[in-house]
């Protein structure tokens, strides 16, 4: 069906703005090319073409991506504006090992090569002048799609700030303008104080689910020094990443009896441009309000845009620390 129905439309793939919301969005129908694979296929597992072996991590450039190097040039549309789909999109396969259920169940030395894998690919890609943004992300959960098991990881280089990173920098900024301070420390620091939400601490991180948590599970890891990118950490604070995102992902993983869907995504500064009052931090999304139960972004969340909240940040965050201090040990 699908493949009938592209063969059949010209192939676009071009970024079209949103006049009304003031975003752009990516649209591309050559996705739909995607090869049939046979079903116990792992197209990440060592030893394929693409992945070969005799290696901890692998940052592959996606087959089938949303944007590209040479991209096709937008079509021209009568009142509409469209830019050209530049980008590189990557899978970061995070180890050889296809039957983990997640990376928390990983050492902290192999989750620590992941991140300098991704921070080694962002210093690449800072040099290209087209690159404005870095977005590291990850899925997890059949039940929001994430097909492919075996370990895995994402990064776009984007043409454009991300809506939600740009409604930080602008809420941030203000804020900076007005009491000279960096509205994420005095965030960080409100929490370490208050202590009913954090989640988990580490010599340089901290982690906890925020007053104003939009997901269930949404959990914020920062690190306490005023640091904007990811290629600003230094070996010690990128091991110690590792160490809080484990103990995280772990508490997420096990707070049920079933593993929780949850996607995860790393909030930095622009590639382009200076922005010192800006404070880089993961957010992690945990996706079920109670066992085996899925909350949805519907009616309200999608369609209105803001969220309704089904319990508290303090509840849940008690719920997770337990789970993080019995069941997450190093
Ligand atoms: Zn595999
Ligand atoms: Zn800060
Ligand atoms: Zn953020």
């Amino acid at each position: 069906m699908k493949m009938v129905r592209s063969m059949n439309y010209k192939r676009v793939q071009e970024l079209r703005w949103d006049p009304t919301l003031g975003e752009w969005v990516m649209v591309s129908n050559i996705r739909d090319l995607r090869p049939w694979q046979p079903q116990d296929f792992c197209p990440f597992c060592p030893g394929t073409p693409e992945t070969g072996f005799g290696w901890d991590i692998l940052i592959l450039r996606n087959k089938f991506p949303m944007l590209n190097e040479e991209p096709i040039p937008p079509g021209k549309y009568k009142f509409y504006s469209t830019a050209p789909s530049y980008g590189r999109c990557y899978v970061v396969v995070e180890t050889p090992k296809h039957d983990i259920d997640d990376i928390s169940d990983l050492d902290v030395t192999e989750i620590y090569k992941v991140f300098k894998g991704v921070k080694r690919k962002q210093e690449d890609e800072m040099r290209d002048p087209k690159a404005i943004y870095f977005l590291f992300f990850r899925n997890k959960g059949k039940e929001i799609g994430v097909s492919l098991t075996h370990p895995h990881s994402q990064i776009y280089v984007l043409p454009f700030i991300p809506v939600k990173v740009l409604r930080e920098l602008i809420n941030s900024n203000r804020y900076y303008s007005k009491k000279k301070q960096c509205l994420f420390c005095d965030i960080v620091n409100i929490e370490k104080e208050y202590g009913e939400r954090v989640v988990a601490n580490t010599d340089y991180w901290i982690a906890f689910i925020p007053f104003y948590a939009h997901w269930p599970f949404e959990v914020h890891i920062y690190p306490l020094t005023h640091i904007q990118l990811l290629s600003q950490l230094n070996t010690e604070l990128t091991k110690d990443m590792a160490r809080i995102v484990k103990k995280v992902l772990c508490g997420i993983k096990n707070i049920f009896e079933k593993p929780m869907p949850y996607m995860m995504v790393l909030h930095q500064a622009p590639l382009k441009g200076i922005y010192t009052f800006y404070h880089m931090h993961i957010e992690i999304y945990g996706m079920y309000r109670m066992v085996g139960k899925l909350k949805y972004a519907a009616g309200m969340e999608t369609g209105g845009g803001n969220f309704t909240y089904d319990s508290t940040p303090e509840e849940a965050a008690h719920m997770l620390r337990n789970t993080v201090e019995i069941k997450c040990k190093e």
